[in-house]
């Protein structure tokens, strides 16, 4: 079988109703992609893990979920209306345009091979808006471009809600908005995407044991729960840090055109709560709300034992979820060769992955016996709340099995006329194909086996 592309995804993804262009109808939005029926639940089961680990699994984390649209004044403090920008050049010849750092030879046209190059100009990444009824239109707000800042303006209310001792960390999962310059490589690089990011507070002695502990509990995650093997994962540290970091390490995948970034885990020191404890204190004196103008910062930690006020050290665990779940695909996705020219393509997930948990499916159609049976097994199936199972009733197990192959259903039960007789189904494994005949009354403690295994 030939080796797999982000094509196969890609066609897959639409095939069965995963992925779809964004504005499709209307010739598509670059970066922009809708998630369907399948793609909407290995998104939530990924984001599921990701909460699992991060939160309830820990004692010393809080989830947030803070607005995509905010104040302009959080995008100046934190750095990003100066500085988050990428080189862009552009083309002399043939007018594409391109991110400097990205391109494959810097000093030739990535679409027409010309040298003749603009000199980069810095191009800002934040999508600026103008809320409300402005007179000018002029931008008072950006759409988040990551989820960290709004974690970091959080802070105080999290701790003052939920007090801590240091180490203590702020997760959130939630939408982010860049205008790259060229999106590529599917959900790789998108103009709207998902991150998971976990801010951690530590003492600012102790910031590089919990880096190094965040390195290893991340990757273990990618191995562990979205069954990413090991040797396709690896540490790669930045050369070049940020002003704010004092260390930085992506985790990076092995896509089939190489390896590349797919979580990010930081070392940011002081500097975000630092920047915000100025801002603020700028913006209230500003606003003529600040009598004393040296008051005390505010997105300090107070150590209740020692007294000691101090801003934490962060570190932050950045993952994207698009480009997990484009991980997951890749790997999970097989072609295999069944004999006498017949091949099927299969999508081995986890079973706690999987879209769809189980399928019942009756062998004919149009026989009501074998519907109502199904029909009761598949409501049995449901009350498990696992997740999503799904009856076929189109009589074409062939297709039937096909389908659920391509999706990763986990298991599929299939009602025949010995089970009028007996009361027993067919289980059919996805990964081996292998049967087993187990009697309907078993069927859901089998499901939740296989499912939890
Ligand atoms: P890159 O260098 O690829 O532009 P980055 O270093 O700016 O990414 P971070 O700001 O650290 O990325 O964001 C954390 C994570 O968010 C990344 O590891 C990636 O998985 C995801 N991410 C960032 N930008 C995009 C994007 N445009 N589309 C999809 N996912 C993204």
């Amino acid at each position: 079988m030939p080796a797999k592309t982000v094509n196969d995804i890609v066609a897959l993804c639409k095939r069965r109703g995963f992925i779809f262009t964004g504005s499709e109808i209307y010739g598509g939005l670059g970066g922009a992609y809708d998630y369907g029926p399948y793609g909407v639940e290995l998104m939530k089961n990924i984001r599921n893990a990701w909460w699992n680990a991060m939160i309830y699994s820990r004692n010393d984390v809080e989830g947030l979920d803070a607005a995509l649209i905010s104040n302009r004044l959080l995008w100046k403090y934190s750095g990003h209306e100066a500085g988050f920008s990428d080189p862009l050049v552009e083309c002399k010849k043939c007018g594409t345009r391109m991110r400097q750092d990205k391109m494959k030879d810097q000093t030739k046209c990535d679409n027409c091979g010309s040298t003749e190059i603009t000199e980069p100009r810095a191009y800002q990444l934040m999508m600026g808006l103008s809320i409300g009824a402005t007179a000018d239109g002029a931008i008072n707000a950006y759409l988040r471009p990551e989820t960290a800042t709004t974690t970091y303006t959080n802070f105080k209310n999290v701790l003052d809600a939920k007090p801590h001792k240091l180490p203590f960390g702020i997760a959130q999962i939630g939408k982010a908005f860049r205008n790259e310059i060229s999106p590529r490589g599917f959900v790789f690089r998108m103009r709207e995407f998902e991150q998971a990011e976990l801010q951690y507070f530590v003492h600012p002695t102790q910031d590089e044991q919990y880096h190094k502990m965040w390195m290893e509990t991340r990757l273990a995650w990618w191995v562990n729960e979205l069954g990413i093997p090991a040797e396709k994962l690896r540490f790669m540290p930045h050369e070049k840090l940020a002003h704010y970091a004092k260390a930085a390490v992506d985790i990076e995948y092995e896509f089939p055109d190489g390896f590349d970034e797919v979580e990010g885990i930081h070392n940011r020191q002081d500097f975000d709560l630092g920047s915000h404890t100025k801002g603020q204190k700028e913006f209230e004196i500003h606003a003529n709300v600040l009598e004393n103008k040296d008051s005390t910062t505010k997105l300090s930690y107070s150590d209740p034992q020692t007294g000691e006020n101090f801003i934490p050290y962060v570190i932050e665990t950045a993952m994207g979820v698009n480009r997990a779940m484009l991980a997951v695909m890749l790997e999970a996705y097989t072609e295999e060769d069944l004999g006498d020219g017949k091949s099927r393509v299969v999508l081995k997930l986890k079973p706690k992955l999987a879209p769809v948990k189980a399928a019942v499916i009756p062998l004919a159609r149009n026989v009501p016996e074998l519907l109502e049976i199904a029909t009761n097994i598949e409501n049995d199936l449901r009350k498990l709340a696992i997740g999503r199972i799904e009856l076929e009733n189109s009589g074409n197990i062939g297709k039937n099995y096909r389908r659920h192959d391509e999706i990763g259903t986990p298991v599929c039960i299939t009602v025949d006329h010995q089970t009028m007789e007996d009361k027993t189904v067919t289980l059919r494994h996805r990964d081996s194909m292998a049967q087993e005949r187990i009697a309907i009354q078993d069927v859901p403690k089998r499901i939740l086996e296989i499912v939890n295994g």
